[in-house]
């Protein structure tokens, strides 16, 4: 079966770059593409027609974390100050002897399979990255029964997923004050590892192009060098990508410090890790950050040298006062700077404007991270973070990851005259613009709507999954505070 879809506007990629072309089509047949042009001198069996639409690579989403995120939507104008604004601190990490129903990354394998919350979040999570457009995403270290119900939906709802069990050496505990310290698995954190594999080569296993694995060592300040060289070496044996969070706290750039007398940076680099299939989220409090106070810091270097990726989650960061600084700078090094959505909204184009925006604010330079630079960061970006040359891009031979974007849309006058398709998507688009979808070949969204799921339904259930975690949060919150207390809601009548 070869489709030709026809657009207004369809971004090619010729000698190593994206291309814009006014007009022209797109042909593919099973999984692949086999025309990117003005003129499709063949025949084809389906010609589907999308006027006023950009037609274009899906995007790449390098930072998911796995669900409607109903607790992190507590954390918008508030935060406690011992905790420096890093969100999964504030709603992951419950007071000792509690858990946090619906949250399973430091759930046992028994408790996540009797939540009944990791289905909701799994098909809550694939269809919204469906419905904004991200044809491939990558999952940063949920536990393993959150990976298995992402694979379910990845390969119903037909969205590409790398996906990751999370691994540690330990974890942050919380006393009844408060206070966080960290913990240590007496075997260093090796029976999760030992899960993470086994998972990693059961889907690899399995040879479906829509699931991969990927090696997720989920903080930098939580695992020992040795279980970071395991994990170089089960990269190199199983041939996939890496990612972390490192660089992307107050409190764990100090402790690692303290603990190692290297930055997070340096401490990858001293192991191995740092190359370009090592995804880092976020990497914005390096030893270059001049928030550090820290003095002959080399991270950037050390990153652009050896041309990383940088998964920057700009409109995550920015909503608890943090920055990347700057865009220019982590570019010129050579850093690959890839985006991603981590909690909430899942859309990849408020995301690449976000990413617009703090760029130029912070390099003091309206010339940088331009429209064409966070677009490419959302999509070849991506393909380069997981050492994929057939995606993020339209050329014969790549996957036939497809979306059109509809700039034409008769209900709405947010795109006024369009000079330029690109930057008038970057300025002025949203992830619900996104019309239409093909992953690997199969058309698996047409006019937003995605066959056999009913967003509404999605919602209404995760609405009402959502009011029974936050009537919960004083029964684990170290402080014992409630919802209202952590994030009173605006406006709230009783301001006491
Ligand atoms: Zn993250």
């Amino acid at each position: 079966m070869r489709t030709r879809i026809n657009g207004e506007w369809i971004v090619g990629f010729r000698d190593g770059n994206h291309r814009l072309l006014r007009g022209g089509c797109v042909v593919f047949e099973g999984e692949r593409i086999e025309f990117v042009g003005e003129h499709y001198p063949g025949v084809t069996d389906a010609v589907i027609d999308l006027p006023g639409s950009l037609v274009c690579p899906g995007f790449i989403d390098t930072h998911v974390h796995s669900g409607h995120r109903a607790l992190h939507r507590l954390l918008a104008d508030s935060g406690r100050p011992d905790l420096f604004g890093q969100p999964y601190m504030e709603v992951t990490i419950a007071r000792a002897g509690t858990s946090i129903r619906g949250y399973p990354n430091y759930l046992t394998r028994a408790q996540a399979a009797a939540d009944p919350g990791m289905a909701l979040h799994a098909a809550f999570t694939v269809a919204e990255l469906l419905r904004n457009g991200v044809t491939t995403f990558v999952e940063l270290g949920g536990h393993v029964i959150v990976q298995e119900a992402l694979r379910l939906q990845c390969e119903s709802l037909g969205v590409r997923g790398y996906l990751g069990p999370g691994y540690d050496s330990g974890r942050w505990v919380s006393d009844e004050e408060g206070n966080l310290t960290r913990s240590r698995y007496p075997d260093d954190g090796q029976h999760l590892f030992e899960e993470a594999v086994a998972f990693i080569e059961r889907v690899e296993a399995a040879g479906n192009d829509l699931v991969h694995g990927i090696l997720v060592p989920r903080e930098v300040e939580n695992c020992s060098p040795d279980i970071l060289r395991r994990t170089v070496a089960a990269a190199r044996e199983l041939g996939v990508p890496m990612a972390t969070h490192a660089g992307y706290n107050v409190i764990e750039f100090y402790e690692t410090i303290r603990e190692h007398r290297k930055t997070p940076i340096e401490l990858l680099d001293s192991v191995g890790m740092l190359g370009p299939l090592l995804n880092i989220g976020h990497a914005n409090f390096i030893s270059d950050s001049p928030r550090l106070n820290y003095s002959g810091g080399r991270d950037l270097a050390l990153m652009g040298s050896s041309h990383v990726s940088v998964s920057h989650c700009p409109i995550n960061i920015v909503r608890r006062a943090r920055v990347l600084d700057s865009w220019k700078k982590y570019r010129e090094a050579g850093i690959n700077l890839t985006i991603g959505s981590d909690t909430y909204p899942r859309d990849m184009i408020m995301n690449m404007r976000t990413a617009s925006y703090h760029g130029k604010v912070m390099s003091h330079d309206l010339t940088s991270a331009t429209a064409e630079e966070v677009f490419e960061a959302a999509t070849l970006g991506g393909a380069r973070s997981l050492g994929r040359n057939d995606l993020g891009r339209l050329e014969p031979g790549a996957r036939a990851d497809i979306i059109a974007i509809d700039l034409g849309r008769k209900d709405t006058l947010r795109y006024g005259p369009i000079w330029d398709p690109i930057r008038s998507l970057v300025e002025c688009g949203v992830g619900d613009d996104v019309g239409f979808v093909v992953t690997n070949g199969v058309v698996r969204m047409r006019e937003g709507r995605i066959s056999g799921v009913d967003l509404g339904r999605l919602r209404a259930d995760a609405q009402e999954f959502a009011t029974g975690i936050w009537a919960e949060v004083q029964d684990w919150d170290p402080l014992k505070r409630t919802a209202r207390a952590i994030c009173r809601p605006s406006f709230y009548p009783d301001c006491g």
